[in-house]
């Protein structure tokens, strides 16, 4: 693992397109800090005494069981404070799940600039049809304890807990194939909108092929890097 420095690298693709796959090899590789939106907020909806007695979490978790998004202000504040945690460590971050609507991005994109710089932040576009979403989305398993996405490939396919980890494998509510369908459509209306906004608040956004091979993805990734 190289020290990569105070940079800041965000995802942006549909479901299955292999942002957590991809921010997982970068962290490794380039040690950045892998800020999972998804984690962070799994973290609170996942605790039955938070869901009880906050009624900000309890509304989340009603919407994440329903393949809707979080309250986006609910969400910027848990990936700002994180932000604001790995820059006064001086720690770079790959971040994997936010801004996901133009709110977001709002709330959180100046504050970004002001802590890494607007040189120092790139923005990778991931792009995915819908079939291939639903078709990875369908058979994707996770484990329980940090998520970490087992690949769809025969190796993977009988194993029973995290080749990373060894903690038990699960498939979430939200891929249900209903749900797949239903986040596909949410990042359409939602999400890829905020590229445009992104673009013309002059950011530095690459756009991938998120249909080739995990490696390949990778290898696009890494060339289009400082
Ligand atoms: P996202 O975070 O964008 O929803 P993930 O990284 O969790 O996507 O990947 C979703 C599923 O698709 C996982 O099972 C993962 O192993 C698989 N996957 C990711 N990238 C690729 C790829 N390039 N080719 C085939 N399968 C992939």
């Amino acid at each position: 693992m190289e020290s990569f420095g105070k940079k800041l690298i965000i995802l942006i693709g549909p479901p299955g397109s292999g942002k957590g796959t991809q921010a997982e090899m970068l962290a490794e590789k380039l040690g950045l800090f892998h800020l999972q939106t998804s984690k962070l907020g799994e973290a609170k909806i996942n605790n039955p005494e938070l869901v009880k007695n906050n009624l900000e979490i309890a509304e989340a978790k009603q919407l994440y069981d329903s393949g809707k998004l979080w309250p986006h202000t609910w969400t910027a504040s848990l990936v700002i404070e994180k932000v604001e945690e790995m820059a006064s460590l001086g720690k770079g971050i790959v971040l994997d799940g936010s801004p996901r609507v133009i709110h977001e991005a709002v709330l959180e994109m100046p504050i970004m600039k002001a802590l890494y710089g607007s040189d120092n932040i790139k923005i990778f576009e991931i792009k995915l049809s819908d079939e291939e979403s639903f078709k990875r989305n369908s058979h994707r398993r996770i484990c329980k304890l940090n998520q970490h996405p087992i690949p769809n490939f025969p190796e993977f396919e009988n194993i029973t807990a995290c080749p990373k980890d060894g903690s038990e494998i699960i498939v979430r509510t939200l891929d249900d194939p209903e749900v797949i369908k239903k986040r596909y459509q949410v990042y359409l209306s939602e999400t890829e909108p905020i590229i445009d906004f992104l673009i013309k608040e002059g950011y530095n956004l690459v756009t991938i092929n998120g249909e080739q091979p995990i490696e390949d993805v990778q290898r696009d990734i890494l060339d289009k890097l400082w």
